[in-house]
């Protein structure tokens, strides 16, 4: 197939080409299909808000795809590209995520089409508060749970959780999770994105006999999971040799200290203005670090083992994908690679570990809060880390035997798992 068209499709096209993949492993009928493809309910509303002085009208959109293992469960995202087919895509994939990791959770998603940076915080939650009484009626600790996603935060949760008991007249914290700890939310939440995908490599590398000393790592992405993800890594020995967001990339043959990043970043800086003024960059520092600097996506092509894509969906692209030098792919980002670089990547031997499975530590310390908002029980961090390790580490085995045995991709072997998962929940029901 031409790759430019393949390349050109959309993310809920590239979702299809996967459950196909994982159909066509376990040779699945049409009506299994139907269950992985046919979303239980698409939710679409006109948010009725004054935006900069204008009363105007914006769609969002909530996607309940599957609740045959548990109740729906996925982010809300903010974002002037939302629109139904992606909100799909996600919500289909939140399902096989949750499946993936085995939490009693079904797979939704939600969107709402508009660019927050443009408006005031109180319009911005404005929005937030609107979608909540758009779509109270659907939403519930035991059928649909939001959480944050591109654009929203605990701050937004926080604010939706406050809408949605306002209307409800009761408390409700287990209806959305990622919300400030004083609303209920959970210690660890904010670094488990990160930490469930460095398990995963971890368990990884230590499957293929490697050391975490002798891995140079490049990272597309300084935000919350790019972030926590070059800090965990350093503290195990990896070597950072990249780091990027959205103004550029600071890299090095020798290694990055992340740390230096972190404080610049806490700042409100930028990758680059670790070296970097607007006007110049500092040339003596430069060339005592051996650093350079280059475009955002540099990183994803320099010299480098792993690779982690921490930033947007579709980065890695059939061009990228061929002038990859890296080895392993850690896909904290939602949907990274196309489906035309996954298969170019399959064909070099480069082993993907997918966000299906690399980046589900997010949802699995939600599950933990969901059941801590039900119980109102408070766990530690440390008891949020050591199940979170029980969970990543029993999803990576289950991943990697399911590959060998098939002789396939862990992305493959992963949507045949969770669909796997699903169908015989929907069995059961007698569906
Ligand atoms: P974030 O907004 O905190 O960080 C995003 C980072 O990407 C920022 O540093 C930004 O500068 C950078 N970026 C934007 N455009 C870029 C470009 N063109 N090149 C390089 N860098 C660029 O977001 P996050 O929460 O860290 O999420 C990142 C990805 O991980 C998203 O795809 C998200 O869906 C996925 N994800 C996040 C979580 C979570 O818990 N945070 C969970 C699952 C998946």
């Amino acid at each position: 197939m031409d790759v430019m068209n393949e390349e050109q499709k959309h993310p809920w096209e590239e979702f299809k080409t996967y459950v196909a993949q994982a159909g066509a492993l376990l040779n699945l009928q049409e009506k299994d299909l139907a269950h992985l493809l046919e979303p239980n309910a698409v939710l679409h509303k006109d948010l009725h808000v004054s935006l900069g002085g204008k009363r105007t009208t914006i769609p969002a959109y909530r996607i309940q795809f599957s609740n045959a293992r548990g109740p729906y469960k996925g982010g809300i995202r903010f974002h002037v590209q939302v629109d139904e087919e992606e909100v799909k895509a996600l919500a289909g994939a939140m399902a096989i995520k949750c499946a993936v990791v085995d939490i009693p959770f079904g797979g939704g998603k939600g969107g709402v089409q508009f660019n927050p940076d443009a408006y005031s915080k109180e319009e911005v939650h404005a929005v937030s508060r609107e979608f909540v009484k758009e779509f109270y009626d659907h939403l519930g600790q035991d059928r649909d749970i939001p959480a944050p996603d591109v654009s929203t935060n605990a701050e937004i949760m926080g604010i939706m959780l406050d809408t949605f008991e306002d209307i409800a007249q009761k408390s409700a914290p287990a209806t959305f999770t990622g919300k400030p700890l004083s609303l209920g939310g959970i210690q660890g939440r904010d670094t488990a994105t990160a930490l469930g995908g460095v398990m995963v490599l971890d368990e990884y590398v230590a499957e293929k006999g490697l050391n975490p000393r002798d891995l140079k790592v490049a990272i597309h992405g300084f935000g919350n999971a790019g972030m926590n993800a070059a800090l965990l890594l350093h503290e195990r020995g990896y070597i950072i040799v990249g780091l990027s967001d959205s103004k550029g990339s600071a890299m090095s043959q020798t290694s990055l200290n992340p740390h230096e990043f972190v404080r610049t970043k806490m700042e409100g800086g930028t990758v680059r203005q670790v070296y970097c003024t607007d006007e110049s960059c500092d040339e003596s520092k430069l060339h005592d670090d051996e650093v350079t600097i280059g475009s955002p996506d540099a990183v994803l092509t320099m010299d480098a083992d792993i690779v982690i894509p921490a930033a947007l969906g579709g980065v890695i692209t059939a061009d990228v994908a061929k002038k990859m030098k890296a080895h392993i792919v850690l896909e904290l980002a939602n949907g990274p690679t196309t489906a035309a670089a996954d298969s170019i990547l399959h064909s070099k031997n480069v082993s993907v570990l997918p966000d299906i499975l690399a980046n589900a530590g997010g949802v699995t310390v939600s599950y933990f809060e969901w059941l801590a908002g039900k119980t109102g029980e408070r766990p530690t961090r440390a008891q949020v880390h050591d199940k979170l390790k029980d969970i990543m580490t029993n999803a990576w085995k289950s991943v990697s035997n399911f590959a060998l045995q098939h002789g396939i991709s862990y992305r493959v072997a992963a949507f045949a798992l969770g669909a796997e998962r699903i169908l015989t929940a929907e069995r059961d029901r007698g569906h």
